[in-house]
């Protein structure tokens, strides 16, 4: 089991962004964060007395931008997390950050608190194409970072780069690929750009003010990731994520194998006793909320035996090595066959899918076509 932390402050909304952060000023940002982090705490409470065996192995601090929050209060907050909920003796604690929001103080009082792990939105190394998806931070900020990261001990390092961007094309994302390699990080994930409804990008696009790159190029980028990256020595795991031998993400594999965590936060969801959870996400009603004691739900559902193994099917395919048949009978004391046979062999004669070493697991075209998979199994 884990924990994952929602940090829903952003200093600027970057213009493809739909996550849950709002932008804080200076002037109301100091009060507003002490009543937030005093909610998570009560939030953490309220599920330790729910759910207090444990074991947690992973804390996971995401955003938002959670490094705008003063390190030392932080630190404060990792400190009572590790302390009052039953985590191992060493859970994985990573935070993610904006390569321009992490400093060597910070860095150090980061290490010193626990964390672990940094995962960095690095997102592209040409300052003109950060530019155009709204990102506050320049290239150089993130080898500046990443040295900073290093220095204060912290060796896991995940960046984030994005593909499919206004602008992009094969060469800028080789250069961004070769770039990220150049400065050795331990985990890279390659996110395709998504338009969301609702967002500046994607009002630009419908007004024909911004081209993106066409979805063959988006496949070749892909593509070029997996090559430039395997050639490298990094194993690709997950359809968008790669890793040093050894280095996966500990936190995101309870994802994978649809396993429970508590999402403390708002706006954040959790997976806690066969139920799944969203909190509302509105701060301010979350703070309101704890306040009074009370969870800030806006969703509370149990989840049903067909629902969880439809759940851990369409996760678990995401992962390259697939689901283990002997794992899904020992979980569901039903074969995998026996509840999708019609799916799966759709899969296998699409050419999707393939049963190897008695896994089930996706193709080189299943991973490109990996909407089509997970869809197979939802009943
Ligand atoms: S920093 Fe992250 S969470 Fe904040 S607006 Fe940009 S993409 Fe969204």
């Amino acid at each position: 089991m884990g924990v994952y932390v929602h940090i829903p402050f952003c200093a600027r909304k970057c213009h493809y962004c739909d996550f849950h952060s709002i932008v804080v000023g200076e002037a109301d940002f100091p009060g507003l964060v002490d009543s937030y982090l005093v909610s998570l705490r009560r939030e953490a409470l309220y599920y330790r007395k729910l759910w207090a065996n444990g074991p947690l192995d992973s804390l996971f601090f995401g955003g938002g931008t959670p490094t705008l929050i003063p390190p030392e209060k932080l630190a404060q907050l990792i400190a009572f997390l590790l302390a009052e909920l039953p985590f191992t003796s060493d859970p994985e604690v990573t935070i993610e950050a904006n390569p321009q929001s992490v400093t060597p103080q910070g860095a150090e009082l980061l290490a010193g608190a626990g964390v672990n792990r940094v995962s960095l939105g690095a997102q592209a190394f040409q300052n003109e194409l950060l530019t155009a998806i709204g990102r506050l931070h320049r290239a150089e900020d993130i080898g500046a970072s990443v040295r900073s990261l290093r220095s204060a001990g912290i060796r896991e390092i995940n960046l984030d780069l994005m593909f499919g961007l206004p602008g992009q094309d094969l060469a800028h994302w080789r250069a961004t690929l070769e770039a990220a390699l150049a400065l050795e990080p331990t985990h890279l994930s390659c996110y395709a750009l998504i338009l969301e409804p609702g967002t500046p990008l994607a009002s630009w696009h419908e007004q024909g003010l911004v081209e993106l790159p066409g979805e063959d190029e988006q496949a070749d980028m892909y593509q070029l990731a997996r090559e430039v990256l395997q050639g490298a020595g990094y194993e690709h795991y997950e359809i968008s994520n790669f890793c040093l031998p050894g280095h996966r993400c500990r936190h995101n594999l309870l994802y994978w194998h649809n396993l429970p965590f508590i999402g403390l936060g708002s706006g954040a969801t959790g997976y806690l006793g066969g139920c799944r959870y969203q909190n509302a996400p509105d701060v301010e009603g979350y703070i309101r909320s704890w306040a009074e004691g009370k969870p800030p739900y806006l969703t509370w559902e149990e989840v049903g035996r067909d629902q969880e193994m439809d759940e851990t099917m369409m996760v678990g395919m995401r992962l390259l090595e697939g689901v283990s048949e002997a794992e899904f009978r020992r979980r569901f004391q039903v074969s995998l066959r026996e509840v999708y046979g019609e799916a799966v062999e759709q899969l296998l004669q699409q050419g999707l899918a393939e049963e190897k070493d008695g896994r089930l697991r996706v193709t080189e075209l299943g991973l490109f076509l990996e909407n089509r998979v997970s869809a197979a199994f939802l009943r």
